[in-house]
């Protein structure tokens, strides 16, 4: 592989957010990197606490339904899968959690469900107003692919956030992945989302099979397009109640690499220390908050619920309970130096003055 410069100075490139080619995506994907990964996780760190700040944002996640319709590929609770017990929690259910959490402190929620028909517009505008009248929360729904109306709609109500990943910019793979989708329907719901005015969460699998570093530069740099207001990205981990059982998973450097990169390209996004690291090795969220991440989720689901939402096997916490989660996190956090908030997390965008445009490769 020959490269224009150094590993130094392709570093550099990307602190200066220079466009990267096919070939150095590739390199910064590769095991010729390896010795210098460390280097590039540490330039983000620096950038993360430059541009915005030390705190960990944490968002409490409330999986209240792993109904689906769908049938993605990699997925544990796709509609493939037979084997689990589907469960579906009521707006009853839903708000005692909900308030459970307030309780704890915290004042940003996620609700996320598979796409599930039981659950329709009109129930989740009446779940976001009843919450957003009763508590001084920001929500995040995410609940998947709907027409631009309802998503309107779900804005309307007083939803803050919404996540949907692309999960990769190849619409290719995405069709091998996703035979209920399109690569364009996603775009275009990300599109509708943006346009509506809400802060918009993507992200991509890394270790997808089909994908590459050249393939990863190009994620990147559809979400660098994009712009979105959080990103998070997990290792794909082969479930083996699904199509690719028997594939090979995505790495934790692979995923940590990636982290540092969106750091370093949207320096002032939120980016989460996803489970789906602490799934695959037991440091990983930590060392993800050392690569460019501010954000943590812990699940504060019904313990009931935990082991029948794992979307890939492994999934941590599922016995622990939310005050558990919570008081663990804030542990480790502040042993970092860092600090937990709990609050609305809303984004403050903001510039840096050594930006150079992203043009592409
Ligand atoms: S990834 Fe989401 S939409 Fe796809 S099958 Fe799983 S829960 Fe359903």
């Amino acid at each position: 592989m020959i490269l224009p410069g150094t590993p130094e100075t392709l570093i550099e490139k990307c602190v200066a957010r220079s466009s990267l080619s096919d070939a150095e995506a590739t390199f910064l994907f590769s095991p010729a990197f390896d010795t210098h990964r460390t280097d590039l996780y540490a330039a983000a760190d620096r950038v993360r606490s430059e541009m915005v700040g030390d705190d960990v944002y944490l968002r409490g996640l409330i999986e209240y339904s792993n109904y689906c319709t769908c049938r993605c590929a990699y997925c544990g609770i796709s509609a493939f899968n037979a084997d689990i017990e589907r469960y579906r929690m009521s707006p009853d259910e839903i708000l005692s959690t909900l308030s459970a959490g307030y309780d704890m402190g915290f004042r940003s929620f996620v609700l996320q469900s598979g796409e599930d028909p039981i659950w329709r517009e009109q129930d989740i505008v009446a779940l976001v107003k009843t919450i957003k009248s009763r508590f001084d929360v920001a929500i995040a729904l995410s609940v998947g692919e709907w027409p631009r109306s309802s998503l309107e709609a779900f804005r309307a109500a007083g939803t803050d956030r919404y996540l949907l990943r692309i999960e990769t910019s190849d619409p290719e793979l995405f069709a091998k992945l996703h035979p209920d989708s399109n690569w364009e329907a996603r775009h275009r719901c990300l599109m509708d989302l943006k346009e509506l005015g809400f802060q918009v969460g993507s992200g991509v699998l890394v270790g997808l099979p089909g994908q590459n570093g050249a393939s990863l530069g190009r994620d990147l740099r559809y979400l660098i397009g994009i712009q979105p207001e959080m990103v998070g990205i997990g290792p794909f981990i082969p479930h083996p109640l699904t199509p690719l059982g028997n594939a090979t998973g995505g790495t934790l450097d692979a995923c940590l690499t990636f982290l540092a990169l969106l750091r370093l390209y949207l320096p002032d996004a939120f980016l989460p220390a996803t489970s789906a690291m602490g799934s695959i090795h037991p440091d990983g969220r930590r060392q993800a908050l050392k690569a460019g991440a501010n954000v943590l989720m812990p699940n504060i689901s019904p313990i009931e619920n935990r082991a029948r939402y794992q979307l890939y096997p492994g999934k941590i916490c599922l016995n622990d309970d939310a005050l558990k989660c919570r008081t663990c996190v804030e542990g480790w956090v502040t042993a970092m130096g860092r600090k937990c908030n709990p609050g609305h997390g809303h984004i403050i965008r903001r510039s840096r003055p050594t930006n150079t445009a992203f043009n592409g490769a």
